[in-house]
Formats: C-alpha cells, structure tokens, sequence
C-alpha cells in the first residue's frame, strides 16, 4: 500500500528544483520573486461529477487541472512560474496517479512552471492546483480596463468543447470522429500563455478575460467592471472545427455562450489591430476581431449585417444549474 509521504514522492517529488528556492517536502515552499515584479496568484479547482465525468482519463485530467490555471495567467499576460497541487483522492491507485502525473508534468514543462507543493488527503476525488506568475507592475490585463472604442478579439476557436458535452449528454447526436475532435477541446484545452504574455508585455491589449463560462458571461465581466458596453457580432465569432459543420442556430449558440473553450476575450485599440495580428503570429495563435466597446451600458449582439440577434443565451453558472 502506498503511504501518503511515498505517493507524494513517486508521483509528484520531481529532481531539484529549478524555479523554487525549496520545493516538495518541506511546511512551505520557498519562492525568491524577480525584483520588481507583482507576483499574479490564480486557484481552479475540479470537483468530479462537476467539472468531469466519473472514471475521466487521468492523464486529460491532470493535463486539465493545470490548464485552467495557466489560462487565467494568460488572461492577465503573466508567465507561469511555480504552481501548487492539492489533491483528494478516493484510493491511492497507481495507474491513475502514473497517468494523472504524467498529463500534469507535460503541460507543466511545456510553459516552464514547476510543483512547488500541496496537499494531498483521502476523500472524494477534487484536484485545487494555485498557479504563480509574474508580471512587471502596470502590465496586467485587468477586467476593469477595456475603453470606449476598443476592438474585441478572440484567440483560437469557440464552441467545440459545448457541442462535445451536448454529445455526451445525447442531447445531440455526433458520430463517433466528431465526438473525439471536439472532446478534445473539452478535455485538453490549450492555454493562450504566450499570446497573454504578448499582448501584456508589449502593452497591446487594455482589458482581457479567459473564456471558461462562455464568451457573453465572460466578456458581460469585462464590460461590469469596465463600465462599458459593447456590440458583438455573432457571426464573425470563430467557430471550431467541429462546430463548423453545424447549422447557423447552433454556430450562434455555442460560440457565443458554449463554456470550457479557454480561449482569451481581449480589448485593444483600433490603433493596435496590425500589432494584435502580429502578436497572434508571433505565438502561433489565431486572433479575430468581433466586436466592439462602447459606453452605452449592455451587450447589444447583431448579425453579419449588424443587425439585432435576440438570442436566449445564458452562461454557464454552476449554482444556477
Ligand atoms: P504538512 O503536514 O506540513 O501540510 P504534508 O505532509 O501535507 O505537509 O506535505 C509534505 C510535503 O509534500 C509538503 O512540502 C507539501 O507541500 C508536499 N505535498 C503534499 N501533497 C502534495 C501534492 N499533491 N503535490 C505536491 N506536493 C505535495
Ligand atoms: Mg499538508
């Protein structure tokens, strides 16, 4: 059987530190902060039977659980540091922990941030991963920054990872190639690291929010906290391949409301486009412009031809549902 302290040190006690003045195994972890920069702080946490199925693959899910916290680093433009695990398990299962460790440590290593600490404790299974970035002071893309005029953009594609759930869920038939590409998106998504850290660093984009809830409840907290409003132009918003194929109802819905695609919602001036565009290139991201702030307070969401598109379209909140 597998004590705690030896579980700890298999699966996740990985050789010297590199980032960390002291890592794993210690009562704290020890961070030396590059002077001068703010240190951006971000918990996620994943709740079986909430946020994943039962019996989810656990090299996605460890892939996963550090994900969504590397996007909210992206969607403030800082770079990844160090992040801590804390971890309830039901069964100390050597299988699960060799694929969950493994989804883990590839993403891990892939932006250069590194497990610095956690907790780990018998109990229905909960994954809580804290990431540490940094970012130089007066950089940071905050929620309360988009100005009347700002263009809005999306990175990647939306609405993939919501038709993958709508198949799973029956609500709508996808054949079997179909179902995996689009659980793709729902179970690895990719974190716009390098865009936010480009974006932020060049001083390009003002506000910006990553988009797990759905693109009108995210982008609704850029414009409450901005104070502004903004017009969205359904049809420009980028569908995934998967949801391409699909009828416009569909297209409109899942872009625009769909949850779990962890792409960046962002504002930057007109006078930015060809810099944002550069930006996209630069970090092998697609970027599309699809709307625009305003100071009239409400969304206001209008068709290629601009114009009214009523749709009934709620975000997803986990104590509404
Ligand atoms: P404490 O009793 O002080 O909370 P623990 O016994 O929980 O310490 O943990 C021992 C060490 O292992 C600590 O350095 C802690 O940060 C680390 N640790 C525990 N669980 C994990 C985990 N799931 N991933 C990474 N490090 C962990
Ligand atoms: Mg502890």
């Amino acid at each position: 059987m597998l004590s705690e302290f030896g579980l700890i040190r298999q699966y996740f006690e990985r050789a010297k530190p590199q980032r960390a003045v002291l890592g794993i195994g210690d009562d704290c972890a020890l961070l030396a902060p590059t002077p001068g920069m703010l240190t951006a702080i971000s918990s996620d946490m994943l709740v079986e039977g909430r946020h994943f199925f039962a019996g989810e693959d656990p090299r996605r899910l460890g892939h996963k659980s550090l994900a969504v916290n590397l996007s909210d680093l992206a969607a403030m433009g800082a770079r990844p540091v160090a992040f801590t695990l804390a971890l309830a398990l039901p069964e100390a299962n050597r299988e699960w922990l060799e694929g969950f460790s493994a989804g883990l440590f590839e993403l891990a290593d892939l932006h250069g941030c590194e497990l610095i600490g956690g907790d780990t404790t018998k109990g229905p299974l909960n994954i809580c991963v804290t990431v540490f970035g940094e970012l130089e002071p007066g950089r940071a893309l905050r929620r309360d920054a988009a100005r009347a005029g700002d263009d809005i953009w999306i990175s990647g594609t939306l609405g993939d990872a919501r038709l993958a759930l709508a198949g799973y869920r029956g609500e709508y038939a996808l054949d079997a190639a179909q179902q995996q590409a689009a659980g793709r998106r729902m179970h690895l998504p990719t974190p716009r690291v390098q865009l936010g850290m480009a974006l932020a660093q060049q001083g390009i984009a003002h506000a910006a929010i990553d988009i797990s809830d759905g693109l009108v409840g995210d982008l609704g907290h850029i414009l409450e906290r901005s104070g502004m409003g903004a017009t969205l132009d359904v049809d420009a918003l980028p569908a995934g391949p998967v949801l391409a194929t699909r009828d416009m109802a569909m297209r409109r819905a899942f872009t625009a409301a769909g949850g779990d695609d962890y792409e960046l919602c962002f504002t930057a001036p007109a006078s930015a486009r060809d810099a944002v565009l550069a930006a996209g290139l630069a970090t092998d991201t697609a970027v599309t412009r699809v709307g625009r702030i305003e100071a009239e307070a409400g969304l206001r969401l209008v068709d290629a031809q601009g114009s009214p598109l009523d749709l009934a379209l709620a975000s997803f909140d986990h104590f509404a549902s």
